[in-house]
């Protein structure tokens, strides 16, 4: 019988990503995929470093999957992703029961580290560069969803943000050329895929080192052009995410508006609302030149929805700082936010800031802000209701056996009463209530207005 493995995967879309890719990768080298650690023979955990107690997850996780399988001494255990990159050697020392520790650019690698492992050598580590001839293609069957998909455009940053780790786990930034983006939509297409999301941690830094690809496709930059090149596959819904304020050119805009079938949904980080904050975290752009960014957004013919991260409490942030954050989402009129608490990443920059705001004080803005956010998010979640929106059907809803759900173009979820067999579909769905984070409506026929 092949050998099983069970990845578990944490963390953000490329996280994802890199797991199907890993586990295409295994299966064409002769593994099994499972879907449980009881079958399992080997474990993979893809962890995230981003917050310090996504971190420290990691090592509870490798204690519970230990505990769960403890009849089964060969069991081997791999951790990968950004925590294998950034604590090495020094997992093998925190947790015994750790067989291998595979770095964010050694996915291609993993079956050869398995073999090693299988061996018999103890402690396999690899925190090398991607091989020149990496491979991203992902088979469909590893895919997450059969409807939607993830297509990694770039991978990396070179931004350097005081308080972020990416840089330090994923390295610098790469980009795929546009022609192997295109051939895996067109790919998609034909399996049927009606959504394809492209990711990265920047992805409107793209800058690819050959042409190939965007020959004909006009556009500001080259993530415009990649745009309108996606665009022109005919895919049905083309999302992006997540983009960076200092790169944002209004071009993206203006190709959204051309391309009915680039999402109407914007994700755009802003971090912060004072400019003080901004300059420490090492932005690289100002409070106004985001409300210019987002002053384009709002201007569009086409409505689209606007969401952004915050960071709340950095080092040396007052109370001042802080309303004007609250200021600064009051006026963006966020369709959604994710607030995070500063969490302090060893390595960073702003590590070796002086930090200030307690644990407590966190909390309060914190709690503030989703406030803040949670009274604009009813209003606009409202302004739905009695609108026709297209679906696509994802699946049935995990609070009603009646229901089935998906998102809209504009990427919120949408639940309403329907037959099974419409999962896959693109559906019309006329909007009667809103939810804080979710709309519930009626199947319709006819054209959706988005
Ligand atoms: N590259 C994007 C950007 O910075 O615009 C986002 C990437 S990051 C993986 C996702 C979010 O996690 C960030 O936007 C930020 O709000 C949050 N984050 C990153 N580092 C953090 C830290 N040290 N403490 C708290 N939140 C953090």
């Amino acid at each position: 019988m092949k050998p099983r493995v069970y990845i578990e995967t944490f963390g953000c879309q490329m996280n994802v990503a890199d797991s199907e890719r890993a586990a295409t990768g295994l299966r064409a080298s002769g593994y099994d995929l499972c879907k449980s650690i009881d079958e399992a023979d080997v474990v993979l955990l893809n962890t995230c470093s981003v917050r310090e107690k996504a971190e420290r997850k990691v090592y509870t996780r490798i204690g519970e999957v230990r505990a769960a399988r403890s009849g089964k001494q060969d069991l081997l255990v791999g951790v990968m992703g950004c925590v294998a990159q950034l604590e090495g050697e020094a997992i093998f020392d925190h947790a015994s029961s750790v067989n291998m520790v595979i770095g964010t650019r050694a996915t291609d690698r993993i079956p050869t580290l398995i073999e090693r492992a299988r061996d018999g050598q103890r402690r396999v580590i690899d925190l090398g560069e991607r091989g020149e001839h990496d491979v991203w293609d992902v088979s469909p069957v590893e895919r997450h969803s059969p409807h939607v998909a993830f297509i990694p455009i770039i991978e990396g940053c070179n931004k350097f943000c005081s308080f972020c780790i990416v840089p330090y786990s994923r390295g610098r930034e790469r980009s795929r050329p546009a022609s192997e983006i295109i051939a895996e939509t067109r790919r998609l297409q034909a399996l049927g895929y009606k959504e394809i999301h492209l990711i990265g941690q920047n992805v409107n830094s793209y800058r690819p080192r050959v042409e190939d690809g965007l020959e004909g496709f006009p556009g500001a930059t080259s993530f415009c052009r990649l745009l309108r090149a996606v665009a022109a596959t005919g895919m049905p819904r083309i999302k992006f995410t997540t983009s960076f304020p200092r790169d944002f050119h209004p071009d993206i805009v203006s190709a959204i508006e051309e391309n009915p079938n680039l999402c109407d949904w914007i994700h755009l980080p802003v971090q912060s609302g004072s400019d003080r904050i901004l300059k420490l975290m090492r932005r690289g752009h100002k409070r106004s030149d985001y409300l210019d960014r987002i002053q384009r957004i709002k201007k569009s013919r086409r409505r689209m929805a606007l969401t952004s991260d915050i960071i709340v409490g950095f080092p040396g942030e007052t109370e001042e700082d802080f309303q004007q954050t609250v200021e600064l989402v009051k006026e963006c009129e966020y369709d959604s936010l994710y607030i995070f608490k500063y969490s302090k990443r060893a390595g960073t920059p702003a590590a070796s800031f002086h930090d200030t705001v307690p644990e407590s004080e966190k909390t309060v803005r914190f709690l503030e802000l989703e406030k803040v956010q949670r009274a604009a998010q009813i209003k606009i979640y409202q302004s739905y209701v009695g609108r026709t929106l297209s679906v696509l059907v994802e699946g049935q809803s995990s609070r009603s056996d009646d229901d089935l759900t998906g998102h809209s173009t504009c990427h919120k979820v949408v639940n309403f009463k329907g037959d099974q067999s419409l999962e896959g579909e693109i559906v019309d769905v006329l909007v009667t209530a809103a939810k804080t984070n979710s709309l519930y409506g009626t199947l319709v026929s006819g054209a959706a207005v988005g």
